[in-house]
């Protein structure tokens, strides 16, 4: 990935600025990322906090994962984007969704499929990629 990108949620209200590398990047086919992304996973990189800035208002909600981490999901109030979420798994991180990786999204390479029990058989993952039933334990 480049070094700098810029982009934003689709209204133009939220802004994201990243600055550096992804830690890791990763499908989740989790029950909540389904609904969030209206379709089988979402696909998402992991920014530590201070390679990411968000500006502009996001609301967000809180659900309580079954491995009880707390994850915050945090999207644009007016058009409904989902911007990022966080974890409490991994404190001053923010999950981007690949959709708000703006011109780099092409580049972007998913390691692994998490929280593949619930993963949807018609939704074609790669065979050769990594598959975790629920986190990969790190
Ligand atoms: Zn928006
Ligand atoms: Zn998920």
């Amino acid at each position: 990935m480049s070094d700098f990108v810029e982009t934003s949620c689709a209204c133009g209200a939220v802004r994201v600025k990243i600055s550096g590398e992804p830690r890791t990047t990763m499908l989740c086919a989790c029950k909540d990322c389904q609904k969030a992304s209206g379709t089988g996973h979402s696909a998402l990189a992991l920014f530590s906090d201070d390679t990411t800035q968000i500006s502009g208002e996001t609301k967000s909600y809180c659900v309580t994962a079954d491995s009880g981490a707390t994850v915050e999901r945090n999207f644009c109030p007016t058009c409904g984007t989902p911007i990022f979420g966080t974890t409490s798994r991994v404190p001053a991180h923010k999950l981007l969704p690949v959709s708000m990786l703006g011109e780099v999204a092409s580049a972007y390479r998913p390691r692994s499929l998490i929280f593949a029990r619930s993963h949807l058989v018609w939704d074609h993952i790669d065979p050769d990629l990594p598959q975790f039933e629920k986190y990969k334990e790190s």
